[in-house]
């Protein structure tokens, strides 16, 4: 008897310490492991893009509260210049692949995303963007296409993917359809409360699924008006996930950052940037209370190759004054920074391949890769 109790014991203080100690940090390596991730892309947003926030804000750029930074270098399979798609998915799924791939590699076989091998061990999953919500970012983390413009049947998948929380743009794609089927009555039944007025001032029940569809394609411009959706979606989401007790995966993205670049408009681009940055500062102060959640701010690619030049006044230069200009109405290819914030940051340092950003996440979350 007395030997059972002293098993029982030792059986009890062992799955104690070993409760303790998985949490976030692994013996053999020292890395520390977060409970939560919270993915920010700033859709074309080059060091130009975050210089902007430096320049035309008042008020410390978020940016600065970032110890953690890297470079990704983001050329895709079939060109030398990536896309949207093959960015995303590369930071979604781990590979390579060419322009136009929606989680799929380069053959088209369907690769398993960083979301989807999260919510298979319970995490909760959350995606927001401002452009429409089956656009090629938020699509790549949990649709599988040969093709970005496959909208419907990319819409058709969000509704049977494991998200529980989405806000953004792209009602059309869900009601105005080519099959006889509302897909907003779908994701009702698959137990989403379905939202097309506004984001919501109350707090959401965890128990159901939560959809904002708050724009038939994408969401307004900031300078048409948006106001703060962002950040608010982004605070709305995060009081949602923080009450699952396995951990989730929050992607927000400023979509139109990218817009503004491929325009040429310098002031689209930086009110996108400024609500991007106020959008970090959401994600910031939550991770710096919960100490259990890696934030990492990233983009696909720079667009626009914007540059902050000196202002030229008769053929002098004049230092005391910038003039945004850009050299194309494209992508370019530079270097993407990517900054890191929390438990296992210290893996975001360094110069690496942008689909080696799935890897890190791997890595900190301990997971197997396939
Ligand atoms: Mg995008
Ligand atoms: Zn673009």
């Amino acid at each position: 008897m007395k030997q059972y109790t002293y098993t029982l014991l030792l059986a009890a203080v062992t799955v104690l310490l070993a409760s303790c100690t998985t949490n976030r940090l692994s013996s053999e390596t020292g890395m520390k492991s977060p409970k939560n991730i919270i993915l920010l892309i700033g859709d074309g947003m080059g060091l130009t893009q975050v210089s902007t926030t430096y320049y035309y804000k008042e008020g410390e750029s978020n940016f600065s509260r970032f110890k953690h930074i890297g470079l990704h270098q983001n050329q895709p399979t079939s060109h030398k210049v990536t896309d949207s798609a093959s960015g995303a998915t590369a930071f979604a799924a781990g590979v390579k692949t060419y322009n136009g791939a929606i989680g799929v590699d380069q053959d088209t076989t369907p690769v398993r995303t960083i979301l989807e091998m999260l919510a298979a061990k319970g995490y909760h999953t959350a995606l927001i963007a401002t452009s429409s919500i089956v656009h090629a970012t938020p699509a790549s983390l949990y649709a599988h296409t040969a093709s970005r413009s496959s909208y419907e049947e990319i819409a058709r998948q969000l509704v049977y993917a494991p998200v529980n929380f989405f806000a953004g743009g792209g009602t059309k794609f869900f009601v105005e359809r080519s099959e006889i089927v509302n897909y907003l009555d779908t994701l009702q039944q698959r137990g989403f409360q379905v939202n097309t007025a506004g984001l919501s001032s109350k707090r959401l029940n965890p128990e159901e699924n939560h959809a904002f569809l708050l724009a038939p394609d994408g969401m307004p411009k900031m300078q048409e008006g948006r106001g703060d959706f962002l950040p608010k979606a982004t605070d709305l989401a995060l009081k949602y996930l923080a009450k699952d007790e396995d951990g989730f995966f929050l992607m927000v993205e400023g979509s139109q950052i990218d817009w503004g670049g491929h325009a040429n408009d310098a002031q689209y681009v930086i009110q996108e940037t400024l609500d991007f940055d106020k959008t970090l500062e959401v994600a910031l102060d939550f991770a710096a209370k919960d100490k259990n959640t890696l934030v990492i701010v990233t983009a696909d690619h720079e667009t626009g190759g914007l540059s902050l030049s000196a202002s030229t006044i008769y053929g002098q230069g004049d230092y005391s004054k910038i003039t945004p200009s850009f050299s194309t109405g494209n992508h370019s290819a530079a270097l993407i920074p990517v900054f890191a914030y929390g438990p296992g940051a210290e893996q975001f340092m360094g110069i690496y391949q942008n689909n080696e950003i799935f890897d890190k996440m791997v890595k900190v979350m301990k997971l197997s890769k396939r």
